[in-house]
């Protein structure tokens, strides 16, 4: 499936090309400020007050404002949806297995939909980490190498699993 390929940068910031990150041609001074996607049911909250982290990406303006559209409509929707089906439970009065099947089938509407309507690029932040989530493979590698970041390369890696996230702390 054609999901994106992430790149994780530990880095404070992220060294861009002169690439616009929506539709990948040359772009001079344009840079577009993207908000960082909430991370876990709490990261909503400062995500709403917009004080998650954010990156100035290279983008033409009408790309730019164009992706940073879609970003905040994609999000906000599914914040919403997850209240409406949280509410739906309450109000249903729902078992408590129908509950945890309605929160998963809530938990995969953000991946359904990034299959369905790819974004060409966001990101999270987290613990001084950034993931960062292209649609086009040449970018993510074209950053990987920019910022020593870590390619997850899914078609290139095949089934190789990560499991560096095992024990470091
Ligand atoms: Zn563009």
């Amino acid at each position: 499936m054609p999901l994106s390929t992430d790149v994780i940068v530990r880095r404070k910031e992220v060294t861009f090309p002169h690439k616009c990150v929506v539709c990948g041609t040359t772009v001079e001074n344009g840079s577009t400020r993207i908000r960082g996607n909430p991370v876990g049911f709490y990261g909503v909250i400062p995500w709403i007050f917009g004080a998650t982290k954010k990156l100035d990406v290279p983008a033409h303006q009408p790309c730019g404002s164009k992706l940073s559209r879609s970003l905040i409509i994609r999000n906000l929707s599914l914040i919403v949806g997850v209240i409406l089906v949280l509410i739906l439970a309450v109000s249903l009065g729902l078992s408590k297995w129908q509950a945890i099947g309605l929160a998963i089938a809530a938990i995969a509407i953000p991946i359904i939909w990034q299959v369905i309507r790819p974004l060409p690029f966001e990101f999270t932040h987290q613990s001084g980490e950034f993931k960062l989530m292209f649609i086009d493979p040449a970018y993510a590698r074209e950053i990987a190498t920019l910022n020593d970041g870590e390619l997850e390369d899914d078609d290139e890696n095949g089934r190789e699993q990560d499991d560096s996230d095992v024990g470091s702390s």
